[in-house]
This record gives C-alpha cells, structure tokens and sequence, in this order.
C-alpha cells in the first residue's frame, strides 16, 4: 500500500521537516486544511534500507515555515495531519508527564486531577519481608508499568531521565500538567517536583535499616488483567541488591542538588539516605544481584554486574557534595568495569562504559552528573570526548536509512522505543554541551518524527498524539477502565524483532525491523509501556524547550 509518513504532532517553525514515502513520485505538496497547496517541492529516493525493507522517498519542506495545520500530498494520497507551530511539543510533553501522576500507586489519585481515570486506593497493605514475619509499610510511588510492581532500579532510571532533565534544561521546571501541588519551604513546589517526590518517598521506604535497599515489591506473581484496587494479593518486599542500593544512592544524591533550593529539610533527608546507602556498598564490595524466587513471575530486572551501577552512585554523590573519596571510588570502578569488560568475552557496556544509559547500564547517568560538575580533569574531558564519539556513531547510523534514523536492526529488541531515545538523549547532550553539530540535530529530529508517526507501521508511538496513534497499550488499569481510550501520553515499547508474546509470533519471522509491531493489548512484549519509556521522552521534549 502507498504510504506517505510524517511526524503526525508536527514541526517548530525553523526544524528540519520532511515525510518519507514509499513509493515513487516526482513532486509533493504542502496543503492546507482547506486544500489549498502552500509549497511543493521535488521527492528524492533514498532506495531500500535494512530497517523498514521499504523503498522509500524524501519529501523534505524545512523551508515551509507557516503556522497551522497541514498534510503533505504526492498524487492522490495524502499524509496524516500535523501542526507547525512553536508551541507544537507544549501539549504532549503536558501529556508524557502527566502519565506519572495516573501511574500512582496507593490513595494519591483524586477525581478532580485524575478525571474518568481515576481509581480507588491500591495496595496499601503491609508487605511482608519476604520469608520472614515482618511487615513494612511500602505504600506509594508509581505502578512500574503494565502491571503493578514497583521496582528500586527501575523507578530510579525514570527519575533520573526527569532530575538530568531538570538540571540541563532548566525549563522543565515552568512545566505546568495539573497535578496536586506539594508544599515545600517554598511555598510550592514545580509540578515535576511534586511528582517526582512521591516516587522519591516511596523509594525512601523501600530502604532496609542498615542501608541496603529492596530490589523490588510486587505480588509473588503477576495479577490478571484487574483494576489496582481489585490487586487485593499479598505484597512482597524481595532481596535487597547492590545494584538497587547503588541507583537509590545515585538518585537520591541527585534529587538532594535540586531540591536543595526548594526544602533544606527534605534535601537533607535525601542525602543522608543516599550516604547510608552508600556506606553500605561500601562494607559490601561483591555484587549482591537479583534473581527471582522460584515461581514467582513478575519482573525480575536483573543485571550482570554492578560496576555501573556503584559508578553512578559514586559520581552523584561526587557531584552533590564535591568530596574526592567518592571521586576515587568513581575511578576505580570504572577500572574495575574495563577489568570485567576484558574478562568477560563478548561481553560489552552498550555503545561504551561512560556512555551506556539503559534500565540495567546505568554509568552514562554518572556520566551526566560528572558533565555537570565540570571539573577540569582527565576523566571529565574523556566523557566529554566519548558523548561526542558515540553522537558521531549514532548520528551516522542516521544516514543509512531513509528515516534518517539512528537504530540498526539489532537495535529492535524488547523496548526498541527506548534505545532510540537513549541514543537521542546522548545526540541532546553531546548537541548543547560537547559541540553544537548540524548531524546531530538532524539525527534528533527524526527520532523524535518516527516516534511520532514517521515511520512504517504509519502510527504514533505516543497515545493520543496524532491522527494514528496506538490506542490499545499492554497497560492494566486503561484495558480495564470504562473509559474508551487509553489516557494520553503514553510512550509505547515498540517494534521487536524478538517477537516474545503470543500474537506476535503470528508475524510472519522475516518482518522487517521497523514493521515488527501490532497495536494489541496483550501484545506485552510490543505495547507495553514503562515509567522509564516515558521518562526519556520528557529529557528530549525538555531539549526541544517543549
Ligand atoms: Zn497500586
């Protein structure tokens, strides 16, 4: 079928603009809502790339720079609607953020904040220490994703996309989404403050008396398609880990450096949790990982090892309070993740050690507390020189397909929405602080088109922004509502060549990459979304001053 692709939100005014089609033309226009053509311009072809498996050609009108609602046309087929205006990414990063506050977990949703999507008070039963009698109140926070765990490690990498948003693109912080606000010393304060404090309280219960902090509270299996408040199962506070000790110590040192200008008291409060975590790393240098008891089936989140992880920690720490000791500990684990690299062959930190910045790698967000801290040193201007090199790679991958997009097809796996924008954030921050270069714009630009619309399945990756977008996330509470359509905002996982779920091993195994995808509901493994799909999504939209 002739399709013409487009980001179906829109454009600023200046940005690069261009549709892909897939089939052959020699001119296109722009047109308005009225059908009156606006410009036009000639189609190159790009020919056949390994992601799509589609010819495609370029439609490019950066040089259209009227304000409205357009669809660019080629013949009789005609694109989805999209709007050009400055204001054009104000309205969804409203959205991606506000997804938190209906991802809260415990009494915190009201009817008048959460409308039609609101829900009763869930799990705010006592959890049981698991294998022991005691109990812990662990009420709070954010549902992890499309089921209603709550893990350390992940909820501290979605915090963290949103804090290092906050410190590098200070506008997030005027970002208005209609949330309850919280008080502070203040006054009030910021709404993204507010929100994320109330994954911050919740990851501060989930800290053990000596330091250490739980890997993960969930049911001992995953509930069945229910509304929260109906999760009536026995809650289970599993192992602590060293790696949800060293991301709870980075987070927290990371949370203290901003809300230090809004509560001294809560700041405090932070910090001293990060430091206790973090001495207890200290008294326990092997890695303690996370497995999942046996039979029980909710996410496990497991990682390799924990180098990463305590190099996080070290560095925002290091960034919070300027002491060398932590400085050190940086160094040396960084020696230690090269040391594990060379032993372990074939094992690699994705792209590179100092950049890597996954649910699981986390040492590029110690990277960005270390850009922060700018200190004029041999390891800072390493990192520096490293983002730089990786933005290189990322923004050439760009060029071998005709979506100018930055993912290879081994780049499609479980979540490919993510290592897109993971590699966006790295394009953002290389981009403001390492050299400002046309490529990686570009290369920024068309992820942030494919995730909207421009790309082969035709639809938007965001619920309710654009005229295709996907309606039907592996999400509980929106498949169980009685409101028809999912709340808008939503980051979906993506295309998976690894087709892990039921209805998506119906497609057929030679799928191209990018067309490895169905908008179902129990398509978990394709349309599942997370805290921390979202949460990058607010970094990049931040970067674009949404
Ligand atoms: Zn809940």
């Amino acid at each position: 079928m002739k399709h013409i692709y487009i980001n179906q939100v829109g454009f600023t005014k200046d940005s690069t603009k261009k549709a892909v089609l897939n089939f052959e033309a020699e001119e296109f226009e722009v047109k308005n809502k009225a059908g009156e053509k606006l410009f036009s311009g000639k189609v190159t072809k790009f020919g056949t790339d390994k992601i799509s498996g589609e010819e495609t050609f370029i439609a490019d009108f950066s040089d259209f720079k009227e304000e409205g609602s357009f669809v660019v046309c080629a013949g009789d087929i005609a694109s989805a609607g999209f709007t050009i205006s400055d204001a054009v990414y104000h309205k969804l990063m409203k959205d991606v953020l506000k997804c938190f506050y209906y991802l809260r977990c415990g009494d915190a949703l009201t009817k008048e904040y959460a409308g039609d999507y609101y829900h009763k008070p869930c799990h705010m039963s006592l959890a049981t220490v698991y294998g022991t009698d005691e109990k812990k109140d662990v009420t709070g926070g954010w549902h992890d994703a499309g089921d209603y765990g709550r893990y350390s490690t992940a909820g501290a990498v979605a915090v963290a996309h949103l804090l290092y948003g906050v410190r590098f693109f200070g506008n997030l912080l005027d970002v208005k989404f209609n949330i309850p606000s919280e008080n502070c010393e203040k006054g009030q304060y910021p709404d993204i403050l507010s929100e994320v404090k109330v994954e911050l309280d919740f990851l501060m219960k989930m800290q053990r008396e000596d330091g250490a902090v739980y890997h993960k509270l969930t049911t001992f299996c995953h509930a069945p398609f229910i509304m929260p408040e109906e999760d009536k199962e026995e809650l289970f506070l599993f192992a602590v880990s060293s790696i949800a000790t060293a991301d709870f110590a980075a987070v927290c040192a990371l949370a203290y450096s901003i809300y230090k200008d809004f509560d001294s008291a809560y700041a405090g409060k932070l910090l001293a949790a990060s430091q206790k975590a973090y001495e207890w790393l200290t008294e326990n240098p092997k890695p303690l990982l996370f497995y999942n008891v046996e039979g029980s089936n909710t996410g496990q989140y497991d990682e390799a090892e924990d180098y990463s992880n305590r190099y996080w920690a070290a560095a925002a720490l290091y960034e919070a309070t300027g002491d060398e000791s932590y400085y050190e500990d940086v160094r040396d684990h960084k020696r230690k993740a090269a040391d594990y690299g060379d032993k372990h062959a074939g094992f690699g930190f994705q792209g590179d050690f100092l950049t890597c910045m996954g649910w699981a790698e986390v040492a590029g967000l110690g990277s960005l507390s270390l850009i922060l801290k700018g200190a004029d040193d041999e390891l800072t201007k390493e990192i520096m020189t490293r983002f730089g090199s990786e933005a290189d790679r990322i923004a050439k991958v760009g060029t071998l397909n005709g979506f100018g997009l930055s993912m290879l097809p081994e780049d499609y796996i479980w979540g490919s929405n993510m290592e897109l924008l993971k590699y966006m954030m790295i394009l953002a921050v290389a981009d403001r602080f390492v050299a400002s270069k046309p490529e990686y714009k570009k290369a920024i630009h068309a992820g942030l088109d494919y995730l909207l619309g421009c790309n082969s399945m035709d639809v938007s990756y965001v619920t309710g922004h654009g005229e295709k977008a996907y309606k039907n996330p592996h999400l509980r509470p929106t498949a169980m509502d009685d409101v028809d359509k999912p709340w808008p905002g939503l980051v979906s996982g993506g295309p998976n060549r690894g087709l892990q779920d039921e209805k998506a091993s119906e497609l057929p195994k030679d799928t191209a990459p990018m067309k490895c995808y169905i908008d179902d509901v129990s398509c978990y493994s394709l349309n599942e979304i997370t805290i921390y799909w979202n949460s990058p999504l607010v970094f990049v939209l931040a970067y674009f001053g949404a």
